[in-house]
């Protein structure tokens, strides 16, 4: 048993009075009460009172209380070892299809120049750092070694669109060759827009492409953010965001295009525009970007970094308007929230939509294949750590053999980190490998002084606190029907 902040009580009493009654947990205050997770991830919230008595072995199985604990996996002398096992099975990787997100940088070119930027851009004439058709061949066909029924080969920069051929090229030859492999098989962009025209648009509708872009909130704090080398900014990802909905209205079949908001110091205190801009313009997901002091950002911090504490505080003010519009009809989710949830609510179905090698590889315009998105960036910064191979010379069983693949599997597991193994919400929380790396100097963080623990801890705060109200808690729970799109 573990516990978070205070002890309620020790072990060794727990022993003495009723050794099969309490099974492995931790604790953790919220509000009044103590949220009490079992290490299967299943949870209830607890009184002081009852949890002292639980603790003591004192609950008795007639009580509702004992039928309760009983349930969530909380009496040693009542788990359900088939569930627990499937938990488990799924937490461990046992049944890992292998990497299903495919991110194909096909060049760095871009005509925008934002101030918090990550992606070490090149100007818009330096063609050096486009992807050639070759390398693109060599990536599909890396990508296509791994075993996932699932694949998502996802388009990014730099600007895509600057090396539009190649992504034409790379669409093609996957398709081509899912004939044979039978894939599920999507794919995604990821553009200012800017260059998005409507030939472009049914060119790639027409063949399954999903589209995303990003978009920090209303038109002056986009425009603070992002500055464009040809002008327009807010008002390029306004026409596209449109242009897609308006052939979905058509008939179109595209999905809801996406808008990723990247959170800066200047978005601080405007939530609420920031959800009205993103939801008014007809999107369903928010996604509420946090800056990392990392690459390009971490040295213009001062101007537009935050505490993990201003983040969560600007997180919550956001949750609770949307939950807010949702309450009045309106349709749109929180994407962090929708990934914490779905393990929260529903842990069986254990998902790492974004997490290092095991949901994600990310392949370079030359063909070098990293880690993580965020490894890569490392790499254009001077430092390869996160290089584990090359698309045409390293096959996937190399690449998930590289030491450092391997170290930023199990980094990213909490229960391979010394102080998430106590954490109430370890069941639920994975960890940036790469981001401990560039803030802490190795895969393995202090989680006492990690920014990202922080951040991720206060979102778990927040929305524990808001499953606790029945009416917040029903516009949580009707967030999982999007979790399939
Ligand atoms: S990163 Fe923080 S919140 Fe997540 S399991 Fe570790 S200690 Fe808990």
């Amino acid at each position: 048993m573990a516990a978070s902040g205070s002890r309620l009580t020790s072990p060794s009493a727990v022993l003495e009075r009723e050794p099969r009654r309490v099974a492995g947990h931790a604790v953790r205050r919220l509000g009044e009460g103590l949220l009490v997770v079992g290490d299967g991830g299943e949870w209830t919230t607890l009184s002081e009172a009852d949890y002292r008595r639980y603790a003591a072995g004192d609950v008795r199985d007639e009580e509702p209380l004992g039928a309760v604990l009983a349930e969530r996996g909380l009496l040693r002398d009542r788990l359900d070892f088939a569930r627990l096992g499937e938990r488990f099975a799924a937490r461990r990787l046992l049944r890992w299809p292998g990497p299903s997100v495919h991110t194909l940088v096909v060049t760095r070119r871009c005509n925008y120049k934002c101030v918090y930027c990550h992606a070490s851009v090149v100007a818009p004439d330096d063609a050096s750092t486009d992807m050639t058709p070759e390398t693109a061949r060599a990536a599909v066909d890396l990508a296509f070694e791994s075993p996932n029924p699932q694949m998502t080969i996802e388009f990014q920069g730099g600007e895509p669109l600057m090396n539009w051929p190649v992504v034409k090229f790379a669409v093609d030859y996957a398709r081509l060759k899912n004939r044979a492999a039978g894939k599920v098989l999507h794919f995604g962009l990821i553009s200012n827009f800017s260059l998005l025209d409507e030939a472009k648009a049914d060119w790639l509708i027409e063949r399954g492409v999903s589209f995303c872009t990003s978009l920090d909130g209303p038109a002056d704090l986009h425009e603070r953010n992002r500055v464009s080398l040809a002008g327009g900014r807010h008002a390029d990802a306004v026409a596209g965001i449109r242009m897609i909905l308006a052939k979905r209205a058509a008939g179109a079949k595209v999905d809801v295009p996406n808008a990723i908001c990247t959170v800066s110091r200047h978005s601080l205190g405007r939530a609420r525009e920031i959800v009205d801009e993103l939801v008014g313009l007809g999107l369903e997901r928010v996604q509420l970007g946090p800056l990392d002091p990392v690459g390009f950002a971490r040295r213009a911090w001062d101007k537009v970094g935050y505490t993990p504490d201003e983040y969560v505080r600007f997180y919550a003010q956001a949750l609770d308007h949307l939950i807010s519009l949702n309450k009045d009809g309106v349709k749109a989710y929180e994407k962090t929230a929708l990934i914490l949830l779905i393990r929260i609510l529903e842990g069986g179905h254990w998902r790492f939509p974004n997490a290092d090698v095991v949901a994600r590889l990310a392949y370079d315009w030359d063909g070098s294949v990293y880690a993580s998105e965020d490894g890569r960036l490392l790499a254009a910064d001077g430092d390869p750590f996160f290089r584990i191979g090359r698309a045409g010379e390293s096959s996937l069983a190399e690449l998930l053999d590289h030491p450092t693949a391997r170290a930023s599997l199990y980094a990213s597991m909490p229960e391979c980190q010394p102080m998430c193994a106590q954490c109430a919400y370890a069941p639920f929380c994975t960890i940036s490998p790469t981001f401990n790396y560039e803030t802490q100097g190795a895969p393995w963080g202090r989680m006492p002084d990690n920014a990202w623990c922080g951040r991720i801890m206060g979102i778990f705060d927040v929305l524990f606190e808001r499953l606790q109200d029945p009416q917040a808690r029903a516009v949580l729970e009707s967030w999982l029907e999007f979790k399939d799109r």
